[in-house]
Parts: C-alpha cells; sequence; structure tokens
C-alpha cells in the first residue's frame, strides 16, 4: 500500500511516503534552533512550529514522492507519545486530509513506529553496509522472529521486544528518570557545550580520556518486579539522574578549586558511563528475552561509542544488530508511514476521525 506518514510529537515535522517497504519521501522540517537560546524543547514553540511547517512539509514529500493525495491508500499520523500540543497539530492536520480526500486514517505510535522503520528496504541495506558488517544488503518485508529494540533519544530510553509489529510489542525496560538524550543534553549544559548537547559531547569526548572519572552506572542489577501478572520478572530499567548529578560535584570541585574543568574528560567520561550501561542492560536483557535481533533507533542512535559498544557486545553475544541510517533513527514521517502501510496489510481496522492526542499512550497500543 500506499501510505503518508506524519510526525509532529516533538521538534521535528516530518512527512514520509512508503509504498510498502520502499520508501519514497522522507521531508523533515526541525525546530530545535528555535529551542536553542531555552536548552531544551520548549513545547508551544513546537507546535506553533509545527502550524507553520506542515503544508510546505507536505507539499515537498508529495513532490519528492510523484504523488498526489488522491494516489495514497491510507494516511497514518502519530497520536503519541509527545508533547499534546505538538502531537494535536499533526492529528488535526492528518484528520483534516483524511476527510477531504476520503482516505482511511491510523493513529500510530511513536515508539513502535521507530522501530517499524526498520522494514523499510533502506534501513536493511544501511544495516547490511554499517557497524553491523558483513551482510549482503537484502530487502527486508517482515522483522525476523526474536525481534528486539533499543530507543534511545531527547524524550525515550527504552528496550522493547517485538513479537509482531502490528500485534504484539511489549516494554521490557525503560528509564526511571531521565532519558539518555535528555542527560547528554544536561550535561553538555553544565559543561557549557550548548544545546542539543549529544553531537557536542560526542565530539568532545573524541579527545577525552573515557577513563579519566569513574561515573556511576545507575540500576546495574536488574530490578525484581515481582507483579502477580509476571511473577519473577526482571525489567531491564536505567537511570541517568545520578549520574548527571556527578558530573555536576566533577565539574564543582574544579571551579572551587579554581582550576580548570577538563571538559574534554569529563564529556569522554560521562559518555562512557551513559554508553556502558545502555548496552550492558539491552544486551542482558536481550539475552532473557531471547531477542536475536536488535534494532537502534531513536537521536542518540548517532552516538558513535555507542555504536561501536554496542556493536562489539552484541557481536559477543550472537545478536544481529540492525543500525538504520540516522536520518530513519531521528523523528520523521518515513517511520509513521512505515508503521502505517504494515498496519494496513496486516488488515487493521482504521481508527476513528475523533481520536485524541495521547502523550503517554504506552507502547502496546501499537495503533489507536
Ligand atoms: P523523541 O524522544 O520523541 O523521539 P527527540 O526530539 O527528543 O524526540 P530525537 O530527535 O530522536 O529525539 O533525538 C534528539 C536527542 O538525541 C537529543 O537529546 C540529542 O542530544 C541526542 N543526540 C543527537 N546526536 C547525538 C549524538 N551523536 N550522541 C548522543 N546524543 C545525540
Ligand atoms: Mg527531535
Ligand atoms: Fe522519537
Amino acid at each position: 500500500p500506499l501510505v503518508l506518514g506524519i510526525e509532529t510529537s516533538c521538534d521535528e515535522t516530518g512527512v514520509g511516503i512508503v509504498r510498502g517497504t520502499e520508501l519514497l519521501a522522507n521531508t523533515v522540517s526541525s525546530s530545535v534552533e528555535e529551542h536553542v537560546r531555552f536548552g531544551g524543547v520548549i513545547p508551544e514553540i513546537a507546535a506553533r512550529a509545527h502550524l507553520e511547517a506542515f503544508v510546505p512539509t507536505l507539499r515537498q514529500a508529495l513532490d519528492t514522492a510523484g504523488v498526489t493525495l488522491d494516489d495514497v491508500d491510507a494516511i497514518a499520523v502519530t497520536s503519541g507519545p509527545g508533547l499534546a500540543g505538538a502531537l494535536m497539530v499533526g492529528l488535526s492536520a492528518a484528520k483534516g486530509l483524511a476527510l477531504a480526500a476520503d482516505k482511511p486514517l491510523y493513529g500510530v505510535n511513536h515508539l513502535v513506529a521507530h522501530v517499524g522503520v526498520g522494514l523499510l528496504d533502506d534501513a536493511a541495506d544501511a544495516a547490511a553496509a554499517g557497524v553491523s558488517g558483513g551482510g549482503q544488503p537484502a530487502a527486508v518485508t517482515e522483522l525476523p522472529p526474536g525481534t528486539g529494540a533499543l530507543l534511545v533519544s531527547g524524550g525515550h530510553t527504552e528496550i522493547l521486544r517485538v513479537r509482531s509489529l502490528t500485534r504484539d510489542v511489549e516494554l521490557l525496560g525503560s528509564t526511571i528518570d531521565d532519558a539518555a538524550g535528555e542527560a547528554y543534553d544536561k550535561v553538555a549544559r553544565l559543561l557549557g557545550l550548548g544545546y542539543p548537547g549529544g553531537p557536542k559531547i560526542d565530539r568532545l569526548a573524541a579527545e577525552g580520556d573515557p577513563e579519566a572519572f569513574r561515573f556511576p552506572r545507575g540500576l546495574t542489577l536488574p530490578k525484581f518486579v515481582g507483579t502477580a501478572e509476571q511473577p519473577g520478572k526482571h525489567r531491564h530499567d536505567w537511570s541517568f539522574s545520578g549520574l548527571k548529578t556527578a558530573v555536576a560535584r566533577a565539574v564543582e570541585q574544579f571551579e572551587v578549586a579554581g582550576r580548570p574543568v577538563p571538559t574534554a574528560d569529563i564529556a569522554a567520561s560521562f559518555q562512557e558511563a551513559v554508553v556502558d550501561v545502555l548496552t550492558a542492560k539491552a544486551v542482558r536483557a536481550a539475552g532473557e528475552h531471547g531477542i536475536t535481533t536488535l534494532l537502534l533507533g531513536g537521536g542518540v542512535a548517532a552516538n558513535r561509542r555507542l555504536r561501536e559498544l554496542l556493536a562489539q557486545r552484541c557481536a559477543d553475544a550472537g545478536i544481529e544488530l540492525r543500525i538504520p541510517p540516522v536520518s530513519l533513527c531521528t523523528d520523521n514521517g518515513a517511520m509513521v508511514a512505515a508503521l502505517g502501510a504494515q498496519l494496513v496489510a496486516a488488515g487493521v481496522a482504521p481508527s476513528s476521525l475523533d481520536i485524541p492526542a495521547d502523550s503517554s499512550q504506552p507502547v502496546d497500543r501499537i495503533s489507536v
């Protein structure tokens, strides 16, 4: 099916168009520059930016794909999780288009869409050519059994088991406080590097010693959760707020002593702590839950040290790692379209035209 996907959950206005697993267009307009002076995403600014960027982004995606609204079989849109006001802009636009062009509407889960992007042919090609190495580029039409996903972005840090992209996605663990990208952004601020902090720390860390400081790895042991529904199950949660505090203390000590802050060493040591605990727990969760193919998604997937250590630890554990190109890892409309196409193909019923924005939509609500 030919599906148009709309993403407005955070600060990227994305419109993507796919035909099945073939990517036809992926147009993204980001308001990140407008948030720089605030050091983080301001929800109302993001929502207003979506309002202004939406139609130009849609036009460009349709032009690139060489299709019209009449041609599409369905419209998919992120219904949550995300910033409520930002989600509402995309949802309103999608509903208007669905009504005017008389197309079925699919409200989809943003996190599951991050996983669905792994089905696109471009994502498979990049994985085969990338750090996971070796394999032949091959078109992927369904996720292999035993697929998991590690999603790391400014708003999320989650490990998922995906038995079926359209029917069965389970949360195995998530952050209990800051998201990994958020920790990067906060530490970058402490080091005076500016927003967004991830790319800046990534670059600076390359010049520093990752063993200069031994920063804490939060929640290193799997937490025991003995609920009635899940007796004796381990969840693989992360915590990054203690790490952020430890970095703040270290910076403070240099400042109090009147000595220059060794920003490169701190950046490298902070990054090593984040990446160590992210990869260790993802691989352990994978082992416990029979995950043999792991997909990496979210903006932090751009991080070079994360890619390197995750590739190494996955290889050691016999897990196949797939890392889509960065343009498909960060928020975009193509991932929403990709999931929409799977839902259409699976015969899932479309959404009604009165669906709400669900800022905390749980990962097992794949479509609404
Ligand atoms: P959501 O959480 O809803 O997916 P988001 O806008 O917070 O949305 P993304 O746009 O996917 O997330 O990613 C942005 C985050 O990724 C920021 O926190 C940024 O600092 C981080 N990031 C980007 N590049 C890198 C990098 N090279 N290393 C580490 N973090 C990075
Ligand atoms: Mg973003
Ligand atoms: Fe996202």
